[in-house]
């Protein structure tokens, strides 16, 4: 895997980061969701719990707030603060009544703060003869008000929650009937429930608490109005009233809280009849694990999905190499095939060569063959011409009949002449391609051919019409042997006319882009239906035998090729042949330039 990843390109690699921080993205968010989800499903918790145990205190307190009151409007209560008789009658009520509300207490003091008469008043811890009148709740009592109070009992040392009405006679408080109610057992039930709670009084003192060492303990530290106050009403004992080490460490929707070195997320509600405030505390260690376990399980996602994309990418590497290995052994297969096409193609063309080679070898023969009956034909004629000239001779001189052997030397030497052309002709046949190529202007070339040609035409009486331009034609190549063709056409066409009266010979030139168009036309028969096209083939010819050997059209055809041109014969619809010759015009480097 290591490796492969480096193996990688900077495209995927890159590919790949963004994947993993995407994912990271992903699933941090998902975590931050669920953490989110999770703090309000303890919030709704919290609250649904506090609404229990709120209710539950409230229900608690209110449950015995009739008591008092009921006890200070008794008649009997009333006429004893009068007349003082009936005490036993008067503890036996409120023993009764005590009992039968389920209160800790119910007793009644007199004007001057003294207990007369307790529900407990047979038991060793009796209120009676007690003075009660330094506490808040008698001295509200007896001002003729209702009043509620939180603290330690006098006597037992018990907390609990004292409710006093007055004992009105004749329209004045004569004494104050109190109701002690303990709330220990709520903090029983918190602390059986595994709950962390506390209430708190309107001085920041924790009166109950699932935690019994928290009781008595401040949220703030106490001024010493407010210890003094407390002295005074024997609210609380004293020495506990110590500061708890609380002190809040995230506010908002954690809402969490540090209180003797343990965290907790804290839910607080003002109560607002008893001016106090209940706190329920839910321990931070779920959360904690929550996230822990959320977070854990969101880096092993991660490192799964980092794991499987790399996995995908490696498989996927693998499938592509596999794909140009197999690409690579197709080609490889292609190549193998190629060159054994290629060394077949090779044998082959050998082998064509090589036949072609013994064409040419036989074509040759064929041509040699050919040329040798010709020569052969051609020059048997006048050599047996020759033989019986020159036994002619012979005689002649034996009869000394010297004057008749001119006339016969002059045959001897026109058969002469005749074999030097049948030579001349082969000669050039057998030519190679002139190398000795160089600018030569075509007028001058027709005009020299012309001159040559002068005499014979006059003899002949054949009329030459010329038409060329008045500037100059510039050709490449042998300029001779361009003249040889030339010479070549004027004779083709002055044998073609022979014995016709009116012989007219017509040269034309003529500029077509950069070519030129040389026509040689005469008003002849024309070319034979029977040659027609292979009259530039050798050894064609329709002469009679002795004057055409069939080569200078052959020669002709080889020469203007040479010079990069063609030559093509039509036959003219007025009669007569016309031989074309299209040449390309010679431009100079420098010219071409321009
Ligand atoms: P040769 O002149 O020895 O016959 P060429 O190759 O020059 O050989 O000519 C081949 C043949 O082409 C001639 O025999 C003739 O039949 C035909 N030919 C050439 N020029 C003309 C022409 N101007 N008019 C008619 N036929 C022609």
């Amino acid at each position: 895997m290591k490796s492969s990843f480096f193996a990688l390109s900077l495209k995927q690699r890159i590919r790949i980061f963004l994947f993993s921080v995407l994912t990271l993205l992903a699933v941090s968010l998902l975590g931050i969701l669920l953490v989110q989800y999770y703090l309000k499903d303890m919030t709704r918790v919290a609250d649904e719990r506090l609404t229990l145990y709120e209710n539950t205190l409230k229900l608690q307190l209110n449950k015995y707030s009739y008591l008092p009151f009921l006890v200070a409007r008794s008649s009997l209560v009333r006429n004893f603060l009068v007349d003082g008789i009936d005490k036993a009658e008067v503890n036996v009520f409120l023993e009764e009544a005590s009992h039968k509300a389920d209160s800790t207490a119910v007793y009644l003091v007199d004007s001057s703060g003294i207990v007369l008469c307790s529900s407990n008043w047979n038991k060793d811890n009796s209120y009676i003869g007690l003075d009660l009148s330094f506490r808040p709740y008698f001295k509200e009592g007896i001002k003729g008000k209702e009043k509620r109070f939180y603290g330690v009992g006098f006597a037992s040392e018990q907390p609990g929650y004292y409710i006093s009405y007055p004992v009105m006679v004749n329209g004045s408080p004569k004494g104050v009937a109190v109701v002690k109610i303990d709330l220990s057992r709520l903090q029983t039930i918190w602390k059986d429930g595994g709950e962390t709670i506390f209430v708190a009084d309107s001085k920041d003192i924790i009166i109950l608490s699932s935690r019994p060492a928290w009781q008595y303990r401040t949220l703030i530290t106490l001024s010493p109005e407010t210890l003094r106050t407390i002295q005074e009403g024997g609210q609380y004992p004293e020495p506990k009233l110590r500061r708890l080490e609380f002190e809040p460490v995230f506010s908002g929707m954690l809402n969490m809280v540090r209180i003797d070195g343990q965290y907790f997320r804290e839910t607080t509600r003002h109560l607002k009849s008893m001016d106090w405030t209940i706190s329920y505390f839910m321990g931070v260690r779920p959360l904690w694990e929550r996230i822990l376990g959320i977070s854990l399980t969101s880096f092993v996602l991660i490192g799964l999905a980092i794991l499987i994309r790399m996995f995908l990418n490696e498989r996927h590497l693998k499938n592509v190499s596999r794909q140009q290995a197999r690409e690579a052994d197709k080609i490889q297969a292609i190549n193998i095939r190629l060159e054994q096409e290629i060394k077949e193609r090779e044998r082959t063309e050998r082998e064509l060569r090589a036949a072609q080679k013994e064409l040419i070898e036989a074509g040759k023969l064929a041509a040699v063959g050919e040329m040798a009956t010709a020569v052969a034909h051609e020059l048997n004629q006048p050599i047996s011409a020759l033989k019986m000239y020159v036994a002619s001779c012979r005689l002649m001189l034996k009869r000394n009949k010297t004057t008749e052997l001119d006339p016969t030397l002059v045959n001897v030497l026109g058969i002469s002449d005749r074999m030097a052309r049948v030579t001349e002709q082969l000669k050039s046949f057998a030519r190679k391609s002139s190398e000795c190529e160089s600018e030569f202007d075509l007028r001058e070339a027709v005009n020299a051919t012309l001159a040559l040609m002068k005499h014979q035409f006059e003899l002949e009486g054949c009329e030459v019409m010329l038409n060329i331009p008045e500037y100059k034609v510039s050709l490449l190549g042998d300029c001779g042997r361009f003249e040889q063709v030339l010479i070549n056409l004027f004779r083709n066409a002055l044998d073609a006319m022979q014995g016709q009266e009116n012989k007219l010979i017509g040269v034309n030139v003529q500029i077509e882009q950069e070519m030129v168009i040389v026509r040689v036309l005469d008003n002849g028969p024309g070319i034979d239906a029977e040659v027609d096209s292979s009259v530039f083939e050798p050894f064609v010819t329709t002469k009679k035998e002795g004057v055409g050997l069939g080569l200078g059209l052959s020669i002709s055809y080889k020469i203007i090729k040479d010079m990069g041109g063609r030559i093509w014969v039509e036959n003219r619809s007025e009669g007569g042949a016309e031989f074309c010759l299209k040449l390309p015009l010679y431009q100079r480097r420098e010219d071409a330039n321009d």
